[in-house]
């Protein structure tokens, strides 16, 4: 049976790099109904932290990511003991200044790599490596082999970065006669100039882009194209979907691009595809973090988001678009549009009669609220859009918004004909 396995180091946050590492390794074991194993690999005990084996855990679940066993490396210190033992035992490992080293003779060695084909390690550099270390903890190339090999890792899917480590590795299972598993090195993610990640491309935890507002079905579909191209021209996926597509064989070579604008292009897409009800909690919490809104029905805040959800890249953009559907006050934008629109006062009338117009609607829905802006531009000839622009700009405070009628339904009555006297009391005082 299949097994594969994540390998987190818990001296920081889950990151890109990570989340993916973590999505393929578990796709590929869900695919082959085998199973996926979450390794802590806290033998750091100085750098591993317990806040971010949490952060690790809840942003794994959060997209989506199960693990049918987990296990931590401090827990295992005597294991790796026993081995070192072993090692020295068989005159393969000595002890110098409290540390214990492996030696090794070193042919050439080739690994058969799942994504990247044959690859061929001429030389290493020493003739010895490190296993235990002086403060009694473990080498990483030493605990994760014989955690692989007494785990039943059958393949070891991984970042790039780790492939230096791989020959290293293979002595290992060779020394403490264990099989070789298979590997697979997954290319480098890169920043759109190609280069190296930055903070500001990627190296953002998961749980921060959680915060920003973004769904995990889009990060999932992001970090899926971090460098599988599954071989036509499609961009959607889900897990499910991802589940039957993927291959280990469509990984890419050579370095992913990491483009913000498809992750917004992605989020937006969900965004718009969800049910209202299915972005509530995500949209409560990022607005209540806010301090936007503490106590609205879930009914009313579903209102809300149907009304944005056509147009926003995530969801923390409710903070700023939406915020005018939960104050009882509207400030004005101070822009020079909006201020001549502000400026036109001989717009007083007419905006009076169409208050009253809209008091009058009586099933107060986006069609019959239209209907008393026609009626009310046709009686005045004006064109609608000289009612709708300072309508808007009184019940939003802006000039752009999402559909004026559909806004007003849902303000409700009150609140839109109360804001529609608020700007002709501003008219009214302003009138000199
Ligand atoms: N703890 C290692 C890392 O976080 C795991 C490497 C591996 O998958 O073998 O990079």
């Amino acid at each position: 049976m299949i097994k594969t396995r994540f390998a987190p180091s818990p001296t920081g946050f889950l990151h890109m790099g990570g989340a993916r590492t973590a999505l393929f390794s578990w796709l590929y074991a869900r695919k082959h109904e085998g199973k996926f194993l979450l390794r802590i690999e806290d033998t750091d005990l100085q750098r591993s932290r317990q806040e971010y084996i949490e952060e690790i855990l809840t942003s794994l679940k959060w997209l989506g990511i199960d693990w049918d066993e987990i296990v931590y490396q401090s827990q295992r210190f005597s294991l790796y003991q026993e081995y070192a033992q072993k090692l020295k035992q068989k005159g393969l490992a000595y002890e110098k200044e409290g540390a214990v080293f492996f030696k090794y003779n070193f042919n050439q060695i080739e690994v058969e790599d799942l994504i990247r084909g044959k690859i061929v390690f001429k030389e290493l550099p020493k003739p010895e490596d490190v296993i235990i270390k002086s403060d009694g903890s473990p080498a990483y190339n030493f605990c994760c082999v014989i955690d692989d090999a007494l785990l039943g890792i059958t393949h070891v899917i991984r970042g790039e970065d780790h492939i230096s480590n791989t020959p290293k590795q293979i002595l290992l299972y060779k020394a403490l006669e264990f099989d070789v598993p298979f590997f697979a090195h997954l290319p480098l993610i890169l920043s759109p100039g190609g280069g190296r990640m930055s903070k500001r491309f990627g190296a953002t935890a998961i749980s921060e882009y959680r915060r920003q507002g973004y769904l995990p079905q889009a990060l999932v579909n992001f970090l899926l194209l971090l460098g599988w191209s599954p071989g036509d021209n499609q961009e959607i996926f889900s897990l499910d979907l991802a589940q039957d597509r993927f291959e280990l064989k469509d990984v890419n070579k050579s370095g992913a691009k990491f483009l913000l604008d498809k992750l917004d292009w992605l989020n937006a897409y969900y965004i718009k595809s969800a049910s209202p009800q299915e972005l509530l909690g995500p949209a409560r919490e990022i607005l209540e973090e806010a301090g936007v809104i503490s106590e609205v029905s879930d009914e009313y805040l579903c209102r809300v988001i149907k009304l944005f959800q056509g147009r926003i890249n995530r969801l923390s953009d409710l903070v700023e678009w939406a915020a005018f559907c939960f104050r009882d006050d509207v400030v004005y934008e101070s822009d020079e549009k909006t201020r001549k629109i502000l400026a036109n006062k001989k717009k007083l009338e007419e905006i009076e009669l169409l208050r009253q117009n809209i008091s009058r609607v009586e099933n107060f829905c986006a069609t019959e609220i239209e209907s008393a802006f026609r009626k009310t531009s046709e009686a005045l000839e004006v064109k609608l859009k000289d009612l709708v622009h300072p309508v808007r700009i009184a019940l939003t405070g802006r000039r752009i918004g999402p559909g004026l009628f559909e806004t007003i339904e849902v303000l409700g009555k009150e609140k839109t004909l109360r804001r529609i006297e608020n700007l002709l009391n501003y008219w009214r005082q302003n009138n000199d």
